[in-house]
């Protein structure tokens, strides 16, 4: 939460004092540089990102729009099949490797705080039109069990959410609860990880005809996306799309979830 803090002293002008930092390489950024980055790189918090980390961390190729799959299909592409719940449409920042992994990994830790602002701030840069055109209510968290956020520390999908909706000026609630320790999606095979968290939510606020945003940082099956899907539609949520800062394009390296 620091950097709110410091976001705040920032706009007071102690930025002046202390030259901002690169929340991706800690390198010093170029002097007014605001304009230069364009509106995805800055923001009110005062974290920010060098133009060469903004390059790398926001490279990708081209995917599907609803299930995140590199595809040059248009859906529904072959991902799309193989989900049977998946969300109405999937943005993505980039391919779970190389820096975005790194930062991904660094956003696990409260230190890594500002970097998942500076990735929120890539993410809707990416897809802000995208974000218009679903007309969302409402920006919701994929949760963590409350033992493990206890242990981490921080919460990479609240930080995400939260950023992304100041940005959108949306509402940003905790819609979701996860109420099973699921084991780490990562210990499982990819076709049991479904299995493994389909049941592991519950909604504990009205999302009655909304359309909502889940946000998570990674997607590797698309399990645990399409497991909050079907919870916020049985409970009454008109449409859920979702927003992740990588997709996993299925590597012996997949993330968590
Ligand atoms: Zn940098
Ligand atoms: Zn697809």
């Amino acid at each position: 939460m620091f950097h709110r803090l410091g976001g705040r002293w920032g706009a007071e002008g102690l930025d002046l004092l202390v030259p901002p930092r690169c929340a991706g390489c800690q390198g010093d950024l170029p002097a007014a540089n605001g304009e230069a980055l364009g509106s995805a790189a800055t923001g009110a918090t005062g974290v920010l990102v060098c133009p060469s980390c903004c390059r790398d961390l926001s490279h990708d190729s081209a995917r599907c729009g609803v299930c995140g799959e590199r595809s040059g299909a248009s859906p529904p592409c072959e991902g799309c099949r193989r989900l049977r719940h998946r969300c109405a449409g999937l943005a993505v920042l980039g391919s779970y490797q190389g820096q975005l992994r790194t930062a991904i990994l660094r956003c696990k830790r409260p230190s890594g705080e500002p970097l998942a602002v500076a990735l929120a701030g890539l993410l809707v840069g990416k897809h802000r039109q995208t974000f218009t055109d679903w007309n969302v209510d409402l920006v919701v968290p994929v949760p963590m069990h409350w033992s493990r956020r206890m242990v981490r520390g921080t919460s990479a999908a609240d930080e995400l959410a939260v950023e992304i909706a100041r940005r959108l000026r949306l509402p940003c609630r905790p819609a979701l609860r996860r109420s099973v320790a699921t084991r780490m999606q990562n210990e499982f095979p990819l076709e049991a990880r479904r299995g493994n968290v389909a049941n592991a939510f519950r909604v504990r606020s009205d999302v009655r005809a909304k359309t909502i945003l889940v946000v998570d940082d990674v997607c590797t099956t698309g399990s645990t996306l399409a497991a909050c899907c079907t919870a916020l539609m049985v409970a009454g949520a008109t449409t859920v799309y979702a927003a992740v800062v990588a997709k996993a394009d299925r590597s012996p390296n997949a993330g968590d979830d």
